[in-house]
């Protein structure tokens, strides 16, 4: 990892945790400049953020990170060592980065003494190859255990003028909504190359997008429709926010009250979820071990009645033949389980 290794005084119990801003969004839709406006947002407000960087194929990143996977893992060398593409050097560098990521927690952990309220990860330029990977899971799933996480889906609004495109970005949104479960920002980027009022419009009124896909003629608008109507669901809750991650201005200070809220959601939804299945976990785990050593003293018992049996019909010796491994074998045989 780029940095010394983290102290080990506790946080003040008064010391909020740091909110974790993981940036999803298609292959140029913007995250990388999005993390650069918001890190340089916060400094300006004098609120520093703690920045990491997952993109490993990232050629130069264009704000300081302050854990960079690129200083753990050499991607071109994965590239040649392991014989693969772009894409599946990406996946092995961060399932070579997933494995050291309680380092990474570590690191992020210390940012609530130094009163860093929000820490900005930027993730790789393909989108699939963070939410579809097992370490894409990973890392967002034990980031979401410790600290109050927040997804922020960045859509590249000029591209989504057409609304067929427009809707099977919001259906990756949703699949990814469904996945990790997190509250959700949507961030419609590059504002000031078009304005977002008609997808925010697609969203609130249905009727308005119906009319939108009536102009598209291709086989695909049928299917359209209907899908329309399971996103209506999706679109009801959702938090959106227009932004141009290259100029920033007052759209970026939305964005942060959009983040405070997604972090009220966090702790009065996701984490008393967390905490429950981390109690029922615990209680399987209890009642497993139990089961487990009951059993351990069952079959030691009956290991010794069938010792006494054995010892007796053969009239050798008096006494009980000694328990342990015998009685093991003995039950295994018996097959009672
Ligand atoms: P990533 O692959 O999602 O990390 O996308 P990048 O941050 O690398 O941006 C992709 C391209 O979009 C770059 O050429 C950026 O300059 C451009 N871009 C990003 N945000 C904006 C924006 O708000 N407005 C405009 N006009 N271009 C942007
Ligand atoms: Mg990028």
């Amino acid at each position: 990892m780029a940095e010394a290794s983290p102290r080990s005084a506790p946080a003040a119990e008064s010391d909020p945790k740091p909110v974790c801003i993981v940036c999803l969004g298609m292959a140029g839709s913007g995250k990388t400049t999005f993390v650069q406006r918001l890190n340089a947002h916060l400094h300006e407000r004098r609120k520093p953020p703690y920045t990491i960087n997952l993109d490993p194929a990232v050629r130069e990143l264009p704000y300081p990170a302050n854990i960079d996977i690129c200083d753990t893992i050499d991607y071109k060398s994965v590239m040649k060592d392991y014989s693969m593409g772009p894409n599946g050097a990406i996946v092995t560098s961060l399932n070579l980065f997933a494995t050291r990521f309680d380092q990474v927690l570590a690191y992020v952990e210390r940012q609530q003494r130094e009163r860093a309220r929000h820490v900005l990860i930027d993730t790789p330029g393909q989108i699939e190859v963070f939410t579809w990977s097992a370490s894409g899971a990973i890392i967002t799933e034990s980031l979401a255990a410790s600290f109050p996480t927040v997804v922020a889906y960045i859509i590249d609004t000029p591209r989504c003028a057409n609304p067929v495109t427009f809707m099977s970005n919001m259906l990756y949104a949703c699949s990814i909504l469904y996945r990790t479960k997190l509250p959700f920002v949507v961030v419609l980027n590059k504002t000031d190359v078009i304005d977002p009022k008609f997808a925010i419009e697609w969203m609130r009124d249905f009727d308005a997008f119906h009319a939108a896909l009536a102009a598209e003629t291709s086989y695909v608008s049928g299917l359209a429709r209907s899908m329309a109507l399971v996103l209506d669901e999706f679109y009801q809750n959702l938090s959106c926010v227009g932004v141009s991650a290259a100029l920033g201005g007052a759209c970026i200070d939305e964005f942060f009250s959009a983040v405070d809220a997604a972090r009220v959601e966090y702790e009065t939804v996701y984490r008393p979820q967390i905490e429950r299945l981390k109690r029922e976990r615990d209680r399987d785990e209890e009642t497993a071990k139990r089961r487990q050593l009951e059993r351990l003293r069952r079959d030691m018992g009956r290991g010794e009645e069938v010792a006494m049996t054995v010892g007796s019909e053969e009239g050798e010796g008096e006494g009980p033949i000694p328990t342990g491994g015998d009685g093991f074998q003995i039950d295994l045989d018996g097959g009672e389980n």
